[in-house]
């Protein structure tokens, strides 16, 4: 009989050294945004303008950052397109929507150390956002942290008078202070996902390129249709947002290919590569824009803030 035997892919393994910003030595920091006037999926790419200093600031137009799959950039998002609108200017409030608390670690923040967070704001009603809200280190960029403390909230609003409309109650006094609010959505559809769409005038929906990327898609355009029938008629699809694209694979291509096809100018013709370089930021608790300013990475961020400013 054929013993199956284990036989070490080839040698010693490797390991990993920790890289540096700006050492250059990731292939995925050559991406580039525009191929001659096309964007990644062969549309034609738009100019977009860099965004005009605002004089006066407010009230704020809040987005959800939302797809219940985990996982696909969602919390990379928030922090990337918070910070490339704070750069241009915009006052930004990132709201830490999910108990994992991802978005307050990948700003620095250690979620468990904090007395009060959004579940504070949600569940006590002498506790104001006002009163929960951090600076970030980028200028002009705040922070309502969470922790698992949030997981309690889904239970507790059950009971709740309007339990669909909290958050959007709590954030009312402090959107006239910022320009842009993104909410992180933890990855489900359940009670705070509902409120976050209820509290929103608009959604991005980031989608991973790789081969389930569309999978549940279709149950999350039906959630955002039910909230803007019943609950927020001012509810939109800003955009879809596809991320952790390698533009050297053709899998890559072809998923992205796929969704442009379903979704068509729905799809932000900015696309954001896959580099290592996100993972790392998180461990330092930085956006890219600052953590490695020119690479691929920040400038599609950056991109992508103008094309939302333009939309
Ligand atoms: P979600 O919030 O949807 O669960 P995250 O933003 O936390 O997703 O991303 C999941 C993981 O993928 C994280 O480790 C993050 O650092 C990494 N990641 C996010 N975007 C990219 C990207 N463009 N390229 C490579 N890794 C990425
Ligand atoms: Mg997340």
């Amino acid at each position: 009989m054929a013993k199956s035997t284990k036989t070490p892919a080839g040698g010693k393994p490797e390991t990993p050294r920790p890289r540096r910003a700006g050492d250059g030595a990731d292939p995925g920091d050559s991406l580039r945004l525009d191929h001659d006037g096309m964007d990644a999926a062969g549309r034609p790419m738009p100019v977009f303008p860099d965004p005009t200093p605002l004089e006066r600031h407010g009230p704020a137009w809040v987005i959800a950052m939302c797809n219940q799959k985990g996982g696909v950039g969602k919390t990379t998002s928030t922090i990337n397109l918070g910070a490339a609108l704070a750069e241009w200017g915009r006052r930004v409030l990132l709201v830490d929507f999910d108990p994992q608390g991802a978005l307050s670690v990948g700003l620095g923040v250690s979620p468990h150390d904090l007395d009060r967070t959004v579940y504070n704001v949600l569940i006590e009603s002498d506790v104001s956002a006002d009163d929960v809200l951090l600076k970030t280190n980028t200028p002009g960029m705040d922070l309502l942290p969470s922790n698992i403390d949030l997981s309690a909230a889904e239970v507790q609003l059950v009971n709740e008078v309007a339990r669909e409309q909290v958050l959007s109650r709590v954030l009312a006094p402090v959107l006239p202070d910022y320009d842009v609010v993104l909410i992180d959505c933890q990855p489900s559809l359940g009670l705070l996902t509902v409120n976050a769409l209820t509290a929103a005038d608009g959604v991005i929906i980031p989608l991973e390129c790789e081969f389930f990327a569309l999978r549940g898609v279709a149950l999350l355009m039906q959630t955002i249709d039910k909230v803007r029938e019943r609950l927020n008629p001012r509810l939109e699809v800003e955009g879809i947002l596809a991320t952790m694209f390698d533009p050297r694979t053709l899998h890559g291509r072809e998923v992205l290919a796929r969704v442009t096809e379903a979704f068509g100018d729905r799809v932000f013709h900015t696309v954001i590569g896959r580099t290592v370089r996100f993972p790392e930021t998180t461990v330092v608790g930085e956006p890219i824009t600052t953590y490695a300013s020119s690479s691929a990475g920040a400038r599609a961020y950056r991109e992508l803030a103008k094309e939302v400013l333009a939309r």
